[in-house]
């Protein structure tokens, strides 16, 4: 059985200027043990889409239609209590910015002892103490730095703690949305391998939220690919990286930049549009340099083709 499995997600923000559709009709599953990254610029849905698995869209967002099923129980249809009490206890979440995440005027030791408490996780404050201790311990950091303030510590020693805080209740599914953007390349690499880790050690499912499909292609098992609000390809991350099918999945992949490549840059023409009045047909037409005549008029439909789902006219 599947660990998780979005159908059919509809998700609306009701601005002064009306609704804008933030995700549409978006399909994905995740197995056990998984690692399913979902890339695609800002703006194209992919933190929403996340952050509605666990109960973390703010208003004005909501979910129009769909479902999201979690362990076989249909989360779009629990009270804000029972998505609490299954935020951090089976589902983990880590957020781009550890600072706006730690209160700055409690210890990270305190601040761990509450989340376990509230989670009725262990029997006093002393268990819970030791227990984040070895939390901490598990994401290589010294356990008595329970102690330490969060502007005692380094940006990526901080994420580190939002990882054990994530982590420490051993949860099935861990959410990271965009964990690494604000750090350098070289912490970048090891809270990577750190969550790689901890998914082969506690076999956690893993969603992240990137833009960055290099990143994505390094780490991934699958390998989901978000346009204007659209999930517009999906499959094992190797065949996605190796023979995108949608152009825009290998547009996004000619503007990486490689060391060893000589060429200049790609950069995809145009921009993404404005999601209160998306263009007609296929939303990737007017930047889409293989556009044919059905594109402007009629929106391509998520298709099965070579183990992948695309959403393209040029695949029937
Ligand atoms: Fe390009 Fe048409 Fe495919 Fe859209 S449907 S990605 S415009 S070829």
């Amino acid at each position: 059985m599947a660990l998780l499995r979005i159908e059919d997600l509809n998700i609306d923000y009701m601005t002064l200027r009306g609704r804008l559709r933030a995700v549409k009709n978006a399909s994905l599953t995740l197995g056990e043990g998984e690692w399913l990254s979902i890339v695609g610029e800002s703006g194209s849905g992919k933190s929403t889409l996340a952050m509605a698995i666990p109960g973390l869209l703010l208003p004005p967002g909501r979910i129009a239609s769909g479902r999201i099923i979690f362990q076989g129980r249909d989360l779009t249809g629990m009270s804000r209590d029972e998505l609490r009490r299954i935020r951090g206890s089976e589902i983990g979440v880590v957020f781009q910015d550890p600072l706006t995440s730690l209160d700055p005027l409690r210890t990270i030791g305190d601040q761990m002892v509450e989340a376990i408490m509230e989670h009725r996780a262990a029997d006093s404050k002393r268990e819970a103490l030791e227990m984040a201790s070895a939390a901490l311990e598990s994401v290589g950091i010294p356990g008595n730095r329970v102690k330490y303030y969060p502007h005692q510590l380094s940006g990526g020693q901080r994420q580190r703690v939002m990882i054990a805080m994530a982590v420490m209740l051993k949860p099935r599914l861990l959410i990271a949305d965009e964990p690494t953007t604000a750090l350098d390349v070289i912490v970048q690499a090891s809270i990577m391998r750190l969550l790689k880790s901890l998914q082969r050690k506690m076999g956690m499912s893993i969603i992240l939220i990137t833009h960055d499909i290099a990143l994505a292609a390094e780490v991934s098992d699958r390998i989901a690919v978000m346009y204007a609000a659209e999930i517009v390809e999906e499959g094992p991350a190797e065949q996605v990286i190796e023979e995108p099918l949608h152009p825009y999945t290998e547009a996004l992949i000619k503007s990486t930049p490689d060391l060893w490549r000589e060429k200049t840059l790609y950069s995809i023409p145009g921009n993404p549009p404005d999601l209160r009045n998306p263009p007609s047909g296929c939303r990737f037409h007017p930047r889409c340099h293989k556009a044919f005549e059905p594109c402007k008029s009629r929106e391509p439909r998520p298709t099965r083709i070579r183990g992948r789902t695309v959403a393209c006219h040029l695949y029937g």
